[in-house]
């Protein structure tokens, strides 16, 4: 089920849990801002998530709380994960899901990247 985003933040929240290490993440990179990992149900041959180490509920959040050095620092991290994947060439797909309609179901923001085949048009 989508999360309500305008919720306050729920420490309780699955990635939270994983930030804490008190549930277990197949690690792809960490820095002082971000926390990479694979997705539990892959939708591609490589889907990572990035999440914020800050307790952000949402895109919306993060674009609303998030300080500059957060908002550069959790940027910087998604392109340092592309590259180590080696996904720059031959590219990827970047996505949030932002509340309902965005059907987003974590409630802590988390960029989805996509890499390893070709992609078209929107994901539905
Ligand atoms: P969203 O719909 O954008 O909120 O996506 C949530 C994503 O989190 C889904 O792609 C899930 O497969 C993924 N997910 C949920 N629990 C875990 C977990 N414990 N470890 C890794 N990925 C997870």
């Amino acid at each position: 089920m989508p999360i309500d985003p305008k919720l306050p933040y729920d420490n309780e929240n699955i990635f939270a849990k994983i930030l804490r290490c008190e549930i277990p993440c197949n690690k792809v990179y960490e820095d002082d801002y971000a926390l990479a990992f694979h997705d539990i149900r892959p939708q591609a041959p490589v889907h990572v998530l990035v999440i914020p180490k800050a307790p952000f509920v949402s895109w919306d959040d993060f674009t609303q709380k998030a300080d500059d050095a957060q908002i550069a620092g959790f940027t910087r991290a998604v392109g340092a994960v592309t590259r180590q994947l080696e996904l720059d060439e031959p590219g990827y797909r970047l996505m949030v899901n932002m509340g309902g309609h965005g059907h987003q179901e974590v409630p802590h923001l988390h960029v989805h990247i996509f890499g390893g085949r070709q992609f078209y048009h929107m994901i539905c």
